[in-house]
């Protein structure tokens, strides 16, 4: 597979879209499994045959990270604002989206202002690629009637919201608690407080909701939008906002 994107990236000269922090490298790194590892490694010395080590390290780790996703969404997850047409238009005003007829939109003009890219400037795609694939930098607006949990292969163990407890072993109830969000329920076995998966503290690597803005491509911790964009967002719907990712 990395071999497959690989090339693409040596066809399509997509290359010059990674120029990624040394930091970033390393947790991608450390993510990848035993043989994902070993295709690194090889890319890696292929790399280095060709004296571009440091470069294919980092196309590599670009390719890798591309699922990642900024989310937005009310800080209440069973927050009553349904208002889907005012946040499309709000967005669309402060040239955060371009106007579209679906829910898909292009970034807009204001999007570098309103989304603040942390450490070094990666050279962001917000073009659709040519394979027609989702790897570019876009905005989703997602509604739902009932309470969506949103988490992703690196999603840390969310805790316990009343003491803390961290609940090491939630990869095996991940697919109920997503099933069943609003209906399942957990019993700390620390302190005996019974919550609902979206009730749970799933930090910034994790979250809920039912109207979520998605800003795709976007790795974990790499970009933050500005007060002035969650202020707008609560002035809309007359409550906090937070934001998290899922990669
Ligand atoms: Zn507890």
């Amino acid at each position: 597979m990395y071999f497959n994107s690989f090339n693409h990236v040596g066809r399509a000269r997509w290359s010059v879209a990674a120029i990624i922090s040394q930091k970033r490298t390393q947790q991608c790194t450390v993510g990848l499994d035993q043989q994902n590892q070993k295709t690194f490694h090889k890319l890696s010395l292929y790399g280095a045959g060709f004296g571009k080590f440091v470069n294919h390290n980092h196309i590599i780790t670009h390719l890798l990270l591309m699922n990642g996703s900024l989310l937005l969404t009310p800080d209440n997850p069973d927050s009553d604002f349904d208002d889907i047409d005012i946040l499309k238009l709000t967005l669309t005003e402060a040239e955060l989206i371009q106007p579209a007829a679906t829910n898909s939109f292009l970034c807009g003009e204001k999007f570098p202002q309103l989304i603040t890219f942390m450490g070094c400037s990666p050279h962001l795609v917000f073009e659709p690629p040519e394979d027609s694939s989702d790897k570019y930098c876009h905005v989703i607006l997602h509604q739902h009637d009932n309470i969506q949990l949103v988490t992703g292969q690196q999603t840390a163990p969310p805790r316990c919201p009343s003491c803390r407890h961290r609940i090491s072993d939630w990869k095996k109830y991940q697919q109920q608690w997503h099933e069943h969000t609003s209906s399942e329920t957990w019993s700390c076995p620390k302190c005996e407080c019974v919550s609902y998966p979206w009730q749970l503290d799933w930090r910034q690597s994790g979250g809920a909701g039912k109207l979520l803005i998605e800003i795709k491509n976007i790795f974990p911790g790499e970009a933050v939008p500005v007060d002035q964009l969650l202020a707008q967002l609560k002035s809309i719907s007359g409550e906090k906002w937070r934001y998290f990712y899922i990669a």
